[in-house]
């Protein structure tokens, strides 16, 4: 019998006149992530893509891939029928033996998007539904089934599946429709999270780390690298730009008051990351912080970190808790990475009380005694960049 596999999408249904664009970046993107897994045929109609897998031993595989591609809602198995009653209900017999167990409460339910079919849904239920129950040892029961067997006549063929074998997709809108922004990623928890929930919404990601050398070691670079490549799961490829930071951090110790460490310092990042934005065709930046996790996070210390850029800052996790973020991690597959032990460029240069309530103006002026613009370039000329590909 053959199978297929039957993606369908979401929000992308609700463009309107622009749908055929949507529709064609995620084509692209399908074909793109799972050219290398399988040989596939992919085409899509009524809201569904249709990826016929030439070798069926790589259904699972192709799969895999597209439960993490954005825009995608759900995706299936599901046995390829001509679209002719008798057919469907002898390969339904034979796809559904092994749902279709002894005491098993079951429905069927009908979807004909050709009209030409000559059943109607109800009818298709009646005849799959009353066939299966004469098969066997089941108990229809339409309020309150254990297996909902699905049956949707389309264009070319029909398609029988088991609605409980279906897995959740990513949801959101595919990467390519919604612009390019820069996330500052670290090696922490928060920010893969924050790149995750930003490129769901179809945005296209870069990202920047900021790099301690010698203080931080060549296994905490390695380790935003994998953050990197496992976050290009999802979105193909993503530029990784990692910039030294040693020389600005020591000249912020020396010639800046200890509270206000933190502070200068993620002005700093900001600065450096919205030049590499503007330079690369990013509009906006993406951080992973939350109200109140830190010092560095109150509201005040928040405002005076986004007020040293004039771009738009995403910080989409600001009203989650860290367990909520520690949970997402873990769905998205960073958190056995992010809680590796390796030194962070701020976890090296740590005040002991940092300031909670601070002020721009104050803090603008114990920054002022360092030469700012001569610090970004001086980083910047130093960048290294890598392309990094899923893992
Ligand atoms: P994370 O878990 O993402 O490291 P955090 O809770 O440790 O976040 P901070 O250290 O205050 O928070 O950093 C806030 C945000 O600043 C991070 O979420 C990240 O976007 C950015 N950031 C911090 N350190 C770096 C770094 N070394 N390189 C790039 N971005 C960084
Ligand atoms: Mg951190």
């Amino acid at each position: 019998m053959k199978e297929i596999i039957l993606a369908k999408y979401g929000e992308i249904i609700l463009k309107g006149g622009n749908r055929p664009k949507f529709e064609n970046i995620l084509l692209n993107n399908i074909r793109n992530a799972i050219k290398n897994v399988a040989e596939t045929k992919v085409r899509l109609a009524q809201a569904t893509v249709y990826i016929d897998v030439i070798d069926e031993d790589k259904i699972d595989l192709v799969m895999e891939r597209l439960s993490k591609i954005f825009g995608i809602v759900s995706i299936t198995r599901a046995v390829v029928c001509e679209k002719d009653i008798e057919d469907i209900k002898s390969k339904a017999k034979e796809y559904l033996k092994n749902d279709l167990t002894d005491g098993v409460k079951f429905k069927v339910e009908a979807k004909r998007s050709d009209k030409k079919f000559p059943l109607n849904s109800p009818q298709i239920c009646m005849e799959v539904g009353g066939f299966l129950d004469d098969e066997f040892p089941v108990i229809v029961d339409v309020h309150n089934p254990d297996v909902t067997v699905k049956v949707e006549v389309r264009d070319f063929n029909a398609y029988v599946y088991c609605a409980e074998n279906k897995i959740n997709g990513q949801g959101g809108m595919p990467i390519g429709t919604g612009s390019r922004a820069t996330l500052l990623l670290s090696g922490g928890i928060d920010s893969p999270v924050a790149g995750h929930m930003i490129s769901k919404r179809g945005v296209e990601i870069d990202a920047v780390n900021f790099f301690s050398f010698p203080y931080t070691s060549d296994r905490a670079k390695e380790k935003v690298i994998e953050l990197a490549s496992i976050l290009a799961q999802y979105t193909s490829k993503i530029n990784l730009y990692i910039v030294p930071f040693t020389e600005i951090q020591l000249q912020i110790r020396d010639n800046c008051p200890e509270e206000h460490m933190t502070l200068i310092m993620r002005r700093f990042m900001m600065r450096i990351a919205e030049r590499l934005a503007r330079k690369h065709k990013s509009i906006a930046l993406v951080t992973g912080e939350s109200v109140g996790q830190v010092a560095s996070q109150t509201l005040a210390a928040l405002d005076v970190t986004n007020a040293a850029v004039d771009m738009p800052v995403l910080q989409p996790l600001i009203g989650m808790d860290k367990l909520e973020i520690i949970d997402r991690s873990r769905e998205i597959g960073t958190f056995e990475t992010s809680i590796l032990p390796y030194e962070d460029c701020c976890t090296v240069f740590t005040p002991k009380h940092p300031t909670t309530n601070p002020k721009r103006e104050n803090i603008e002026r114990t920054e002022s005694r360092l030469d700012i613009e001569t610090l970004i370039e001086a980083a910047l000329a130093g960048v290294e960049k890598l392309e990094v590909y899923p893992k």
